[in-house]
Formats: structure tokens, sequence, C-alpha cells
């Protein structure tokens, strides 16, 4: 008899035994389908050595395997990573092997799945709903339940116009090929300093070993051509490449990018795909058969057939850091994934994190620079605007420098930026007779005024209510404010002081999809918009020639609430954006609204001195004995009840370890208190770089009794500290 020990798509249990049916056989990584209890449950069978190797069932207790899935099995090196992965970040294995196989993208692909799409037809009876539904539907084509989501309708709505006639199924099969993206298709003539960048980048590949480069180069220096020639490279050598990207909004410019250098588009992985979509791209990795895969963090567990190369591109963003569910870090995974499977990493930075750098010093990262811009553009001029100095009218945003600069701007036809990260109109609203401020019920944080959609909106539980007439506290009549700005507010400024320019506002409000985001690429590059008005969400990946004027509006948001890395991010971010400008033959600047214009992360921005910003900062982080030079690790413990989340914080507070080099603060309340609906306690440990910290936590977690109403979230390497 033939047993096969499974690792289940469950974060509830470790791998169980089962036998393989008479007949079949299950070798190591056979994606199965087992029974658990009355259900039917996914997995892949596993090593029994590993998870501590917990003691096989006897034969006689063993139950039959249901199905063993058409699927090329998942290969060792990816079975390593998941366990790495695993015990790094100290989640579940069957969690992370969920990103492995996700929803049922590896159901059999042969199967068609049925869609349906608008015939054009109106049905006899309109409605409303129906009316509303087919509107948004449109052109597109889903399953009854993502258009339904899609139409924010129910599924019956969706049923009763398909019986009306007015949808029509559609057969999608899910092995549709995939094209072939051709190497030699648009090749870019490189400049000297690229060629050579590009050469390293090339050899990397055909050594077909682990090797981390760190592409750095300033923005517009070409570092998407540069690994492009990398990719060529892979897919020369018959090899699949996968490229990493911080937001779904830059899958789809990457996409067109991509197909004018290679002659089709790559495939692409993001939470934005349909059901049909997910199941094609997943089987075209796994066959081996997509070449070149653009996507989130999530692309990069995937099982891919013959991984070639990994590019990260703007590796230095803390998007690549997954906050919920398994907390884990795309560049450092992607990382570790390269030394699993014996391949090259690129992380592409203009403005790399401190962590990278780190490792460049050490020896371990290949670091390969590109100094300058290409074809002779130069990088902008920043200056400060000294806000206490100049300030803005009373109830404006924009001090007088920035306003002239626009409208010089505006006179000559070019484009202009204005960055102020936050989304929405104000960031609070507070009422003028009693001081009373609206905040969310599920959570410790003000509600954000969404003029547009006249909507008071949570940014942290996504909780909504229209904008009071009353004051909930003193019931005063229009006695409500708005104060400070957000992007919406600063457009109105803008619409104001400039009643002719063309303005467009982007957030994740308005580019929510990659349609979207085509979209307002298309207008900026049509010349349609004159002065964009944006989150970080414009400050990476964008090229537009005829934008030559940012305007940072706040640029000391980022540095109040007291985060490690504040002075590093608002570095990176004000780099990025001011990246933006002046990427074509006009020369470009850059106005940074500050009221600290003296704080080190400032003038070094003036000054164009990186290397004296990054030494300064490392410095500091070496002396606090911060990440990259110590090691966080956050627990935060939740509950409805605020009462258990504070009974299990305070045992665990009294069981903690002690340790040479440990320092635990807290238990206390976290920054963010209560966040949707649950009571939040937290406590971070700080230790050396060499500490075992996995190893304390699991150990320290495993003495205390665990209330089912109690939950545990770990977060090993946190970014986020609320
Ligand atoms: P980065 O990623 O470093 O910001 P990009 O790769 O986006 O830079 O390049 C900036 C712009 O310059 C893009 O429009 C790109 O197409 C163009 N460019 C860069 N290098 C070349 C080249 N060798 N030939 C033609 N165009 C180039
Ligand atoms: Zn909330």
């Amino acid at each position: 008899m033939t047993r096969a020990r499974v690792l289940l798509l469950t974060a509830a249990l470790g791998p169980l035994d089962y036998r393989v049916p008479h007949g079949s056989e299950a070798p190591l990584g056979s994606v199965v389908v087992a029974p658990l209890g009355p259900r039917r449950m996914g997995g892949v069978v596993w090593e029994e050595a590993s998870f501590g190797a917990p003691d096989p069932v006897g034969d006689n207790r063993l139950r039959n395997l249901y199905e063993i899935v058409d699927v090329p099995p998942i290969r060792a090196p990816l079975r390593r990573l998941v366990e790495w992965t695993s015990d790094y970040y100290l989640a579940p294995p069957g969690a992370v092997l969920r990103m492995v196989l996700p929803g049922a993208a590896f159901a059999d692909a042969r199967r068609p799945i049925v869609e349906y799409r608008a015939t054009g037809e109106l049905p006899a009876r309109m409605t409303p709903q129906r009316i509303v539904a087919l509107e948004r539907i449109g052109a597109r084509q889903g399953m009854v339940r993502e258009l339904a989501a899609l139409a924010e309708v129910s599924e019956a709505v969706i049923r009763g116009l398909v019986q009306a006639g007015a949808l029509e199924a559609v057969e999608v099969s899910a092995d549709a090929p995939c094209p072939e993206p051709d190497p030699a298709f648009a090749p870019p003539g490189l400049s000297d300093e690229q060629a050579a960048a590009a050469g390293q980048l090339r050899d990397a590949v055909a050594a077909a070993r682990f090797e981390t480069l760190l592409l750095d180069g300033v923005t517009g220096s070409g570092k998407t051509e540069v690994y492009m020639e990398a990719i060529a490279a892979a897919v020369e050598a018959g090899k699949q490449t996968l490229v990493l990207l911080p937001e779904i909004a830059l899958t789809e410019p990457m996409l067109t990018r991509f197909a004018a250098r290679f002659g089709c588009e790559p495939v692409p992985w993001h939470s934005g795909l349909r059901s049909t979509e997910r199941r094609r791209a997943w089987h075209a990795i796994a066959s081996g058969e997509a070449k070149i895969v653009v996507g989130a963090r999530s692309a990069l567990f995937l099982p891919y057939a013959d991984l070639g190369l990994i590019v990260v591109d703007e590796a230095h963003e803390t998007s690549f850091k997954q906050e919920d569910g398994v907390h884990y870090h795309a560049r450092d995974v992607a990382v570790m994934r390269g030394s699993f499977e014996g391949l090259p990493v690129i992380l592409a930075s203009a403005t790399p994190a401190l962590e990278s750098l780190a490792q460049v010093e050490a020896g371990r990262y290949r670091h390969i620079v590109l100094p300058a811009r290409y074809g002779g553009a130069t990088l902008p001029d920043l200056a400060a605007i000294d806000m206490r100095r100049d300030p803005p009218d009373r109830g404006r945003w924009l001090a007088p420098p920035l306003v002239d600069a626009l409208a010089g701007r505006l006179g000559k036809g070019e484009q202009s930026l204005l960055f102020l990260n936050r989304r929405g109109f104000a960031p609070l609203t507070l009422c003028r007779t009693c001081g009373h401020r609206i905040q969310c019920p599920n959570c410790t944080a003000w509600m954000v005024e969404h003029r547009l959609v006249h909507r008071l909106a949570c940014h942290h539980c996504g909780h909504v209510m229209p904008p009071p007439r009353l004051c909930p506290e003193c019931e005063d009549e229009d006695s409500l404010v708005a104060c400070g700005p957000g992007v919406e507010r600063v457009a109105d400024e803008v619409k104001l002081r400039f009643p002719d320019a063309r303005t467009a506002i982007v957030t994740s409000d308005t580019l929510w999809s990659p349609a979207k985001a085509a979209e307002f690429v298309d207008a900026v590059e049509g010349g349609l918009v004159d002065i964009i008005i944006g989150t970080q969400l414009v400050t990476k990946g964008y090229h537009f020639p005829n934008l030559t004027l940012v305007g940072v509006v706040d640029a000391d948001l980022g540095l109040d609430g007291g985060d490690l890395r504040a002075s590093e991010r608002t570095f990176q971010q004000i780099a990025q954006v001011a990246g933006r400008a002046g990427r074509g033959v006009k020369p470009g600047e850059v106005l940074i609204q500050t009221r600290v214009p003296e704080a080190p992360v400032m003038s070094a921005l003036v000054a164009g001195d990186r290397d004296g910003f990054y030494a300064a900062e490392a410095a500091a982080r070496k002396q606090a004995g911060a990440p990259p030079y110590g090691r966080f690790a956050a627990l935060v413990i939740s509950s409805e009840d605020i009462e258990v989340a504070r009974g299990v914080a305070q045992r665990l507070g009294q069981k903690a370890p002690a340790a040479d080099g440990l320092a635990i603060y807290g238990p206390a309340p976290a920054p963010l208190a209560m966040l949707r609906g649950r009571h939040r306690f937290r406590l971070l440990l700080h230790a050396p770089r060499s500490f075992d910290l996995q190893g304390t936590i699991r150990d320290w977690i495993a003495r205390i009794d665990w209330p089912a109403k109690a939950r545990l979230a770990i977060d090993v390497d946190p970014y986020s500290f609320v």
C-alpha cells in the first residue's frame, strides 16, 4: 500500500496522512484532493520529515485520496520556500500553500467556464437596478458572481437579465494558448552605461546561479530598458521570468511597454483578474508556457515550471510588505526563492532601501549603478518652500511661489503634478461649536471626508456614512468644518485659482482598476491634462515627457508618527515623485513645501546628497540597533471583547522570555487601539540581528492558553507600527 503525507490548503492543520488509491501514484509535490471530515480539500504531497516530522497515522485509519490532479507537481525548491516562509514569518504552512494554489485556479483547465456579456437587447421590463447594472457592465464579460460584484447588484438581478435576454452566455476555455515573446522584436539601442549594466545582467541570467543584483539607477536612467535585456536573455534560454510590481495600477502601463519590446503582452497576475483569467494564467505558469509574468506580490508563490529570473521593480516600496494573513515581505521572499531555485534576482530602484544597500556593503549583493538619465535629460532642480516664511493664504494650501510656478507652466502648455499623500477632501471633520471630532465607530481613527462621492469614510475598515448636517454631539446645525487638506481639496483650490486648467485626481479611489489607470495615462500623454493632483500612486513608474513641475504639498506629512523608517520613506517618496519631472527634453523643477527645511532629509533632498543622507540614516539606525542592524517583531492580540484581549496580553507579558539583548515593550494598547471593531494590544520585541526571534516567539506563545475569542497576529520585521 502506498501512503502520502499531504499538506492541505488550510491554515488550521499541519500535514495529514492518506492512502494513495490502488493503481495511482502520488509522488512528492503532487497536487491532490483529499477528504477532510465531510469535505473535499486540495493539498500537496509533502516530505514526511518536514514540519517536525509528526508521527505517521496507522494504516487502518487512513482514508483514500479522492483525486490526483492532472497538473505538474509542485517542485522541491518551491516546497522549501513554503517551509521557509512559514518558519520565518511564523505563519501556518497551509496558509502559505494557499498562495501556491490560490482559489480554484488549479482546477481542470480543459473544463470550460461560462461567462456572460451584454447582447445589446434591452429587457421588456426595465427596473432602475437593471438599468444601472447594464450600464456598469458595459462591454465587460464575466461570471454571474463577478458581474454582480461589478454592477453592485445581487446575483439574482444578473440571472434575471440573462433570462430576459439582455445577457448571453459565452464559453471560455482556460487553456487558450499564450503568445510567445520575441526577444529580438524591438531591442533598444543602449547607451554605453546601459549596455554595460545590461551585459552584467545577461551574464547573470546565463550563469543560472543564485545572485542578488541591485540595479540602482536615478529616475529615468533606463532601469526598465536595462532589465528587459536580462528578460530577453531568459526568454532566449527558454526560461520564465517573474517581474514583481508594487501596485496593480502599474501593471497595465507595464504590459504595454513589454508588448512594445517583445511583440506581445506578458501574462499579468493580480487580484483584479477574473476567474477565467486567473485559471488561464495559473496553468500557463505551471506548464512553462507563460514566459514573462508581470504581477503583484502574490505572483511570487506561483509554481513556475522553469523560472530563470526574478525582477523586483521599485524594490524599495513598502507595499511589497503584506500586512494581513501571512505577513511576508515580497522583496525578501523573492531573494529566498532565488536562492532555493538557484537563479538571479534583480532589485531595481532609484532609491534603494537601506536594507538593500547594507547587503551591498556586506558584499552579498552586486551593485550595478546607472548614474545619469537617458538621452541627455537632466535631473530636476529641487528647492524647498519654507511655509513659515511663505505661508499660503488663509484656508489655502498652496504657497505663493508654487502658485506662480503652476501659472508659468500653464502659460507654456507644460504639465504639472501636485503630490499629497492623502486621499479624499479633508482628513478630519470637527464641530466648531463643541470641538467634537467625527470618529469611526469601529476604529481609533477619524472619518475622512470624500466630497466627490459625498461621504465620510474610514480608511482602515471602509465604514462609510453620509456627512451629518448636525453635530452628532451638540446637535448644532451647520457647525461642522473640514480640517486640513486631502487631494480633492487641493484640486478645488487649483480649480479656483486656474478655472481653465484641466485637472486629474489620481488616488486609489479614482484609479481602482488597470483600465482606469490606462485611461489616465492616455489622457496625460494625449495632453488632455494640465495639472495632476495625486497620492503616492503617481510617484512611481510613470513617464510623462511634458511634465516639468512637481509640487510637494506637504513634505512633512510622513515625518510625524514616530515610524523608524519615517525619514527614509520621506526621502524615497519625494525623490521618486521628483523623478516624474523633466523626463523629456525640457528640464524639470520640484518645489517642496515644508515647515522644517532645516531637517536633514529636506536639506539632503535639496542638495541632491543621497549618499550623505543614507550614511547619516545608517549611522542613526546602527546607534539605535534598528533594522537593518537589529530586528523587531510585533505581536498584536485582538478581540471584540476588550477584557479578553487585555487578559491575554497581560498573561503573555507575565510569561515574557528574558534573554541577553532581547527587549520587550508592552503589552500596551496598540497605537490603533481599535480596528474593525476589535480591541488591540501590542507587544514589541527588539533584538540584535543574530537573535533567534522566531524560536523565542514560538516557545513563548506555546505557553499560553488561547481563548477562542482572541486572535494573535505576528509580524516579523514589521514595516507598520500601528
Ligand atoms: P527608469 O526605469 O530608470 O525610470 P526607464 O527605463 O523608464 O527609466 O526609461 C526612461 C525613459 O527613457 C523611458 O521612456 C524609456 O523608454 C527611455 N529610454 C531609456 N533608455 C532608452 C534607450 N536606450 N533607448 C530608447 N529609449 C530609452
Ligand atoms: Zn474604521
